[in-house]
């Protein structure tokens, strides 16, 4: 029996379906009816030889974990999802959807989902935390798109708007505890918590910043893994930033009526105040309805007992406290939170190996690059992977390719999520400097770029390289938000096409 995402939610939640079943579900849209120009829809193995059909299991159903199991379902893998967790449920905050992650969802048959749900923001803002004064501005709306062929949204949910038509097989309450490939067969087995074991032709750890996936791709503890260039052993364990990011959302209804808060909501945009060792991101979801609140705050007393977890309830007294002193719009805005979940912020090293020996097991998502949240970016390069590993799996059609297409994984994401973490972090650290010299040159340059901008307004381009508002390079913005992870798969597909035994091209 096959049953729609949302009847599926529903049973688990009305107790109709008891934790652990499998359900078969499909179809949240209809992707052949809607999708637009998506070049993947049916499987494609080349070199006269049959498409060769995979069982994949897929540890992790994080946003990750759903788009791999939906791109290589949808190509005719069959996928097996295992989830730890007992639903699957938004984390209820708001998520920024940019166009590289928007371009492929509406690829995917999602673009009327999005375009109902979603908000569009205008324009960046960078503010001074102390009293608000506006540092730094990027136009978006349809420059967004103008510039890099898909729109930027913010969202208050991923999995109803941007889970594609499904075709998987999901296993709830199924934590996996360890992974073993038997070298002869080739065949991964994972064992659950629970004593059960899953076996597959592929095993994709799409299990979020603490994967377990990771220590069988590593072999071995994956504290330390070595730097294939110097050879020096890095540290690869998730290390914490010190800093926590406390979540919030509130109704704008008691925002509307106050002139100062009403003009958050009228344009739309997306406010970042910068402060020391802190910073805050806000912006409408739910067509105006509601206001998202990042708050991003060094840990401390209450707000720090996410440190072990992945989420938890927070104080919000606490967050008060916290930002004491910032200007009036925050400390009113802050007056309309009355829960808030802390996440800790954690980093690790780019890490330079996604495939096992065996080439049987691999990474995708916060798995093998976790991202911090300052550029919004996390979400999407988990989605990309996953579209690359649908891409190159679709032309699949003997066993022996795998460990080739897996490694042609790697290589097309490498790069791409090592800047991307780099970047994020980079923003973190031009988010929190401490007054002084430092940020007076940080202020000094976002300036620059707003001013030229808003001189320009009529349409002169300025390229504003290296410029401390990341969103103000041209030439950043357009590598980051025209990438199109299908394409990037498809132009290595063209140039390296493999055979049973090797490669064609070069
Ligand atoms: C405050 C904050 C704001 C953010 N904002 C944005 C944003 O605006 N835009 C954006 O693109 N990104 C954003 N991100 C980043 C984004 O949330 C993550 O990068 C993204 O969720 C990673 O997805 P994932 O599927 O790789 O991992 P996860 O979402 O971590 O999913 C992993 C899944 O695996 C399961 N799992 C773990 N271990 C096991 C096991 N042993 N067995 C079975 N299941 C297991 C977990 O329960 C979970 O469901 C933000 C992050 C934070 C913290």
């Amino acid at each position: 029996m096959r049953y729609t995402f949302d009847e599926a939610m529903d049973m688990v939640a009305t107790g109709v379906a008891r934790i652990g079943d499998e359900l078969e579900f499909t179809g949240l849209v209809d992707i052949t009816a809607t999708s637009q120009d998506s070049p993947l829809v049916e499987h494609k193995a080349t070199n006269g030889s049959q498409f060769l059909c995979l069982h994949i299991i897929v540890v992790g159903c994080g946003i990750g974990g759903l788009s791999a199991a939906y791109c290589l379902g949808r190509v005719g893998h069959k996928i097996t999802v295992l989830e730890q967790a007992s639903e699957i449920k938004d984390v209820g905050a708001g998520i920024q959807v940019s166009p590289n992650l928007s371009r492929l969802l509406i690829r995917w048959g999602l673009g009327k989902q999005l375009q109902s749900l979603a908000t569009r923001p205008e324009a960046l803002k960078f503010l001074k935390y102390s009293n608000g004064e506006m540092i730094g501005w990027t136009k978006w709306g349809n420059r967004m798109e103008e510039d890099h062929g898909a729109p930027y949204y913010h969202l208050h949910t991923y999995h109803k708007c941007c889970t594609p038509s499904l075709h998987h097989t999901l296993r709830l309450s199924s934590k996996v505890v360890s992974v073993l490939v038997d070298p002869g067969t080739g065949i991964g087995t994972v064992k659950l918590e629970n004593g059960d074991s899953v076996s597959g032709d592929l095993i994709i750890g799409a299990d979020g910043i603490k994967s377990i996936i990771r220590e069988a791709v590593l072999h071995g503890p994956s504290d330390r893994d070595t730097d294939t260039n110097t050879q020096v052993k890095k540290l690869t364990i998730p290390i914490h930033t010190g800093d926590c990011a406390c979540r919030a959302v509130i109704s704008t209804a008691g925002m509307r009526g106050d002139p100062e808060l009403e003009g958050l909501l009228e344009r739309k945009e997306i406010m970042c105040w910068m402060g020391p060792l802190k910073h805050i991101i806000g912006y409408c979801i739910r067509g105006g309805k509601e206001y998202n609140l990042v708050l991003v705050h060094p840990e401390n007393g209450s707000n720090s007992r996410a440190k072990e977890l992945y989420m938890a309830e927070g104080s919000v007294e606490q967050m008060r406290a916290d930002f004491e002193g910032w200007e009036p719009r925050v400390q009113k805005l802050l007056k309309f939170v009355d829960k808030t979940y802390v996440w800790p912020l954690m980093y690790r090293e780019p890490l330079d190996k996604w495939v096992d020996t065996d080439g049987r097991v691999t990474l995708l998502g916060d798995a093998c690059h976790p991202t911090l949240p300052s550029r919004a970016q996390g979400s999407a390069m988990a989605v990309e992977d996953a579209a690359v590993l649908g891409s190159l799996l679709a032309h699949i059609s003997h066993h022996k390719q795998l460990q080739i297409l897996l490694h042609a994984y790697q290589d097309i994401r490498y790069a791409r999520t090592r800047e991307t973490q780099l970047a994020a972090l980079a923003n973190h650290n031009t988010f929190h400097l401490e007054d002084g010299p430092a940020q007076r040159a940080r202020d000094e340059s976002m300036r620059s770029a707003m001013n030229t901008v808003m001189e320009h307004a009529q349409g002169a381009e300025e390229e504003m390289d290296g410029n401390m508002n990341m969103w103000a390079d041209r030439k950043k913005s357009q590598l980051q938000f025209c990438y199109d992870a299908e394409a990037e798969a498809e132009r290595w597909w063209v140039e390296h096409e493999i055979t049973t035994g090797g490669w064609r091209g070069s």
